[in-house]
């Protein structure tokens, strides 16, 4: 099994931010906050473009269904 892909980062790095429904700027890839992937505190303004991050998913997730 090649977990070589788990490390790929997400590619909405490097892309401007876009937002949700709420207008919070969000990843336009994995859609993950910006609090998410630049870190707590961050603005748009600090942060105008997503910073590299990792992909979501592929690790096993402590809340499985059911
Ligand atoms: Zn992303």
């Amino acid at each position: 099994m090649t977990d070589d892909v788990t490390d790929r980062p997400c590619p909405g790095g490097g892309k401007n931010w876009t937002v949700d429904i709420q207008g919070r700027p969000i990843c336009p890839r994995c859609r993950r906050a910006l609090s998410t992937v630049a870190g707590k505190g961050r603005t748009v303004q600090s942060t105008p473009k997503v910073p590299r991050h990792e992909r979501p998913g592929r690790r096993k997730q402590p809340n499985e269904p059911r």
